[in-house]
């Protein structure tokens, strides 16, 4: 079966709202991805402020600029355009899509914290949702304005001329069964019901009261698991001490994974040092951050807090205190600062996963991937299968059985090898994937154990 048409969505932001939110809704849309595909414009726009009412957008302002933006942005006809704004808009609505032109539409990102507990990027995701419909309905000739519900019955087309109703609507996260079969008789694809149905369902997930009594499946079981095993083995462990030196080996696997997946991804092939010391990391991860947008905050975290001299300090030279309480709360302190730096590196481990292609069959046209998904702390890899309608070697899996990091699509593999390869391990004799530490020297991601490897 071919893959339906994408939803291509270019996300724009006004002058004054973080990239960084942005990504984290780009990345809603990576996790449970589907038809509607994401694209991030870097830079802001600023927005003239000519509203009825002072200080606000006037529609006809934002429409009109997004109209220019798409023009000079070379949008075809058939992309979407979304624009983040931050100001408030003159009739205060929450989403518009332009009524000349449907595919271009516009939500203002605001606080709505008072009627849920949804984080901002699954409420704008929500939003966003609602104006990809709204487009799509238009371009099969269907009014949405026929279809809104005046009164609310917990469906996505809810009016919610009262904004607290948002609340309501974000807590059932559904589409009632009238919209369902109009979406139909539209001709939605299923893939892009389904993709609709796991946003809102991760909506739903965190609006509702009773979230907080819920179990909270840990965010590190979907990361690759270089950095999602040294998470895990911190949450694992309880004695002070231990904690600690648990939570220097995350920091060192989470720069270190992160540099070298960077660069492959950006074309880069990395040139290690010969025995790297943890600050030659940081170093390197500084450097190729020199002029990008995203990501600097981890740089400058991990140096405001001085990770690498308090790991020098302890770990590396020095002698440790022997009462294992004096590291609780040193723990703690080093607990906090690794959380804002995961948080920042959340939407890059969310995006790009790493894979060993096994077996590849060819079959009615279409090419079958199969092999191991290294997601999630468990040494046993979870199996991944993926059909794509063109030969893989073009999109640069050339070999199999070797580590490729690729996006949650699969659009490019891109080799990994030698600096993460799979083999068993000289020391513990068990397979084991091993990240390089400099020339011939690998680590052990699981053990820790550092090895000699000759290729
Ligand atoms: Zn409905
Ligand atoms: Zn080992």
């Amino acid at each position: 079966m071919s893959e339906p048409s994408p939803i291509n969505v270019r996300l724009f932001r006004e002058k004054g709202l973080p990239q960084s939110e942005v990504e984290q809704i780009h990345a809603v849309f990576e996790r449970h991805h589907g038809p509607i595909k994401m694209r991030v414009e870097r830079k802001p726009v600023e927005l003239p402020k000519n509203g009825y009412v002072p200080d606000t957008l006037a529609w006809n302002d934002i429409f009109q600029t997004m109209s220019v933006l798409a023009a000079e942005h070379e949008l075809g006809k058939d992309d979407l355009l979304c624009m983040l704004t931050t100001s408030p808009n003159e009739n205060n609505w929450y989403a518009v899509n332009d009524p000349e032109a449907p595919s271009r539409f516009f939500m203002h990102f605001v606080d709505c914290s008072w009627v849920t507990t949804a984080p901002q990027c699954l409420v704008s995701a929500y939003g966003i949702i609602h104006c990809v419909i709204t487009t799509l309905l238009a371009r099969a000739g269907i009014d949405i304005r026929d279809m809104v519900h005046e009164e609310t019955r917990g469906c996505l087309l809810d009016f919610c001329a009262n904004k607290a109703e948002l609340g309501f609507g974000l807590r059932c996260a559904d589409i009632c069964g009238d919209c369902i079969t109009v979406f139909e008789s539209a001709g939605f694809p299923a893939p892009l019901f389904e993709q609709i149905a796991a946003i809102l369902e991760s909506v739903r997930r965190a609006a509702v009261n009773t979230s907080q009594f819920l179990p909270e499946p840990p965010a590190f079981l979907a990361w690759p698991y270089p950095v999602a095993i040294t998470r895990h083995k911190v949450v694992q462990s309880t004695r002070p001490l231990l904690r600690f030196l648990l939570l220097l080996d995350h920091f060192d696997s989470m720069v270190r994974y992160f540099f070298l997946a960077r660069e492959i991804s950006e074309g880069r092939q990395p040139v290690l040092a010969e025995k790297p010391s943890l600050g030659w990391w940081v170093d390197q991860l500084a450097q190729s951050l020199n002029g990008a947008k995203q990501f600097k905050a981890v740089v400058a975290i991990a140096q405001q807090e001085k990770v690498v001299m308090l790991r020098n300090e302890r770990r590396g030279h020095g002698w440790m205190a022997t009462n294992e309480d004096a590291y609780s709360e040193e723990a703690a302190a080093l607990e906090k600062t690794l959380t804002r730096i995961e948080d920042e590196l959340r939407p890059f481990f969310e995006r790009y996963q790493l894979v060993i292609p096994r077996e590849i069959r060819i079959a009615s046209g279409d090419f079958h991937i199969s092999g191991d998904l290294l997601a999630g702390s468990h040494s046993l890899h979870p199996p991944f299968e993926v059909t794509i309608p063109d030969n893989p070697r073009d999109r640069g899996l050339l070999d199999q059985h070797r580590v490729y990091l690729t996006d949650r699509e699969f659009t490019k593999f891109h080799p990994m090898y030698p600096l993460l390869c799979h083999e068993t391990c000289p020391e513990c004799k068990h397979p084991r994937l091993l990240i390089t530490d400099g020339g011939s020297q690998y680590i052990d991601a699981f053990m820790g154990h550092r090895v000699n490897i000759k290729h």
